[in-house]
């Protein structure tokens, strides 16, 4: 099965209207040659009808994603923002579930949930994010951390959803700190995501799904990772605000 790569760039509360836009446009000009991955950037809420308009000029094919959306259709939810929303100014991707949203925001299962269901019916690609944090990866939980998050995460989610569904494994402790999982790590924490994807949606579906990794990727470990069998792309915080270190990971992906 060859499944084409996605990375992923997720700018978090980072750049401003101009270093966005610019950054927009440096990922653009950057991945329109040499890669054939598939990739999104998921810039901060106020930055995506600007980048939007911007990436729409130039015919760029990079995916323009959020980095949160809230499941229910519209009313009295301050401060949430609707997948209706987030289609309206050109937004084709989501992710779900980041660990920061899990840890950070205290986001449960349940809401992640509801907020991947919401995505996928309204079209959206929609990254769900699974990883451990280092004290359950400490206490060998690592398998069931993931499959626990993606059973749950995944309720009610069908076939139909699928091709429009990503997993992002990204363990707690690898994240903007600069440690990494080893590739064999990567592969092996893959492996039994694909397990858990295929007892839910039967293997010829589950061989399809594209799982990234996620955790200090960098322009020098991005080849080494994706080398994996099971390793379908990157989730990248970080190194995607350098738009060279981002078009190399995606280069390194596709190449
Ligand atoms: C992320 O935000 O999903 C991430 C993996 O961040 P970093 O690459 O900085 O570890």
């Amino acid at each position: 099965m060859t499944r084409t790569p996605i990375i992923g760039g997720n700018w978090k509360m980072n750049t401003d209207r101009a270093a966005g836009l610019a950054l927009a446009k440096a990922v653009a000009a950057g991945v329109s040659t040499g890669t054939k991955s598939e990739v999104a950037i998921y810039p901060p809420f106020p930055y995506l009808p600007l980048i939007s308009e911007a990436l729409c000029a130039t015919g760029s094919q990079v995916i323009l994603g959020a980095q949160d959306v809230y499941h229910a259709e519209k009313g009295a939810f301050t401060g949430e923002v609707s997948v209706a929303m987030l289609k309206d100014v050109g937004c084709r991707a989501v992710l779900t579930g980041h660990s920061e949203r899990r840890h950070v925001l205290h986001e449960g299962d349940d809401l992640i949930n509801m907020k991947t269901l919401a995505a996928l019916n309204g079209g959206l690609i929609c990254t769900l994010c699974v990883g451990e944090t280092l004290h359950q990866r400490e206490v060998n939980e690592t398998d069931h951390i993931n499959e626990r998050q993606l059973r749950a995460g995944l309720r009610g989610v069908t076939a139909a959803h699928l091709d429009r569904l990503v997993i992002a494994y990204e363990p707690v402790w690898a994240i903007g700190t600069g440690k990494t999982a080893t590739p064999a790590d990567a592969q092996n924490a893959h492996s039994h995501i694909r397990a858990v994807l295929a007892d839910l949606f039967g293997n010829d579906a589950a061989a399809k799904i594209r799982i990234q990794y996620g955790g200090s990727v960098t322009a020098a470990n991005a080849a080494e990772l994706m080398k994996q069998p099971e390793v379908d792309g990157a989730l990248v915080g970080g190194a995607s605000l350098k738009p060279d270190d981002f078009v190399a990971i995606c280069k390194a992906a596709g190449g």
